[in-house]
């Protein structure tokens, strides 16, 4: 596992007990080299896409078929600005079966938040105690100079410190504080981790029925679920598509609810009548 953040904690359970397999973190890999959460190096490409890719920094200093890494995304939600989410994406390599698999869970539990302060503000110690500081990392960023970060802050008044001089230094006067979501500072991402680890464990478990490879599982979800009134074709799920990454095998799979058709308020024929 390519990780500097000590994810390999949350995933060496589950694979443990799941896979029988043992985690290892790769040495000397960088993995802020290609970006980080504060946004101090530029991302070379998607996040599912760089979780790949950081997989596979694994394979140039060790001799192994298999690698993981993960990435994660918190901020605010459009719809709901001050509802904090996230979501965590999880990927699996194993380049001798050319196999890669993507594992994702999108949460809202985080502690995600960004204040903006200016010096002196006397609000900046209950911000940070509110981002769970000590016991949760916090970064302090200087507004107009988002290029540097300050992490490693031990105290509330280095914290208070760091604030005041990064809010002097900004052209606009104004610090942020934001939490730290490196996961080896942010128990609740490292809870949110764990899940996703079981849930990756869980799914390498199931091999293709054609080719035997790990990691058969879902791929695709088709709407259309009919009606029940008039049986017309809904957005609900109709039916799960389970596939194989590296046969191509594919599967249905009805619903696990065992519903055979929507609800008549879910169709657009239907309730159109009711309304008028
Ligand atoms: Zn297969
Ligand atoms: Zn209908």
């Amino acid at each position: 596992m390519a990780t500097i953040h000590g994810k390999d904690l949350a995933v060496a359970p589950p694979f443990r007990r799941l896979l029988g397999a043992e985690i290892v973190t790769a040495p000397d890999v960088d993995t802020d080299s290609l970006g980080t959460f504060s946004g101090e190096i530029a991302r070379p490409a998607p996040i599912v896409e760089t979780c790949a890719l950081k997989a596979e920094l694994a394979f140039r200093t060790m001799d192994v078929d298999c690698a993981i890494a993960s990435e994660g995304s918190y901020g605010p939600i459009d719809r709901l600005p001050f509802r904090p989410s996230g979501v965590e994406i999880m990927a699996f390599v194993d380049r001798r079966r050319g196999l890669r698999i993507i594992e994702t869970l999108a949460t809202h539990r985080t502690n995600w938040r960004l204040f903006s302060f200016a010096a002196g503000d006397p609000d900046v110690r209950a911000a940070a105690t509110a981002l769970g500081f000590p016991e949760y990392g916090v970064f302090v960023i200087a507004n107009k100079d988002r290029s540097r970060q300050i992490k490693g802050l031990a105290s509330l008044d280095e914290v208070v410190a760091a604030v005041d001089r990064e809010a002097n230094r900004s052209e606009d006067g104004t610090a942020i504080l934001i939490a730290d979501m490196r996961a080896h500072r942010n128990p609740t991402r490292m809870k949110v981790l764990r899940a996703l680890s079981w849930k990756l464990a869980k799914r390498l478990q199931r091999l293709c029925p054609k080719c035997g490879v790990p990691g058969f599982g879902h791929i695709e979800s088709r709407r259309g679920l009919p009606c029940e009134d008039c049986s017309a074709p809904t957005h609900w799920i109709d039916f799960e598509i389970d596939g194989c990454s590296v046969c191509g095998h594919a599967a249905a799979r009805p619903r696990k609810d065992g519903r055979r058709t929507a609800s008549r308020l879910s169709c657009r024929g239907c309730s159109t009548a009711h309304a008028s």
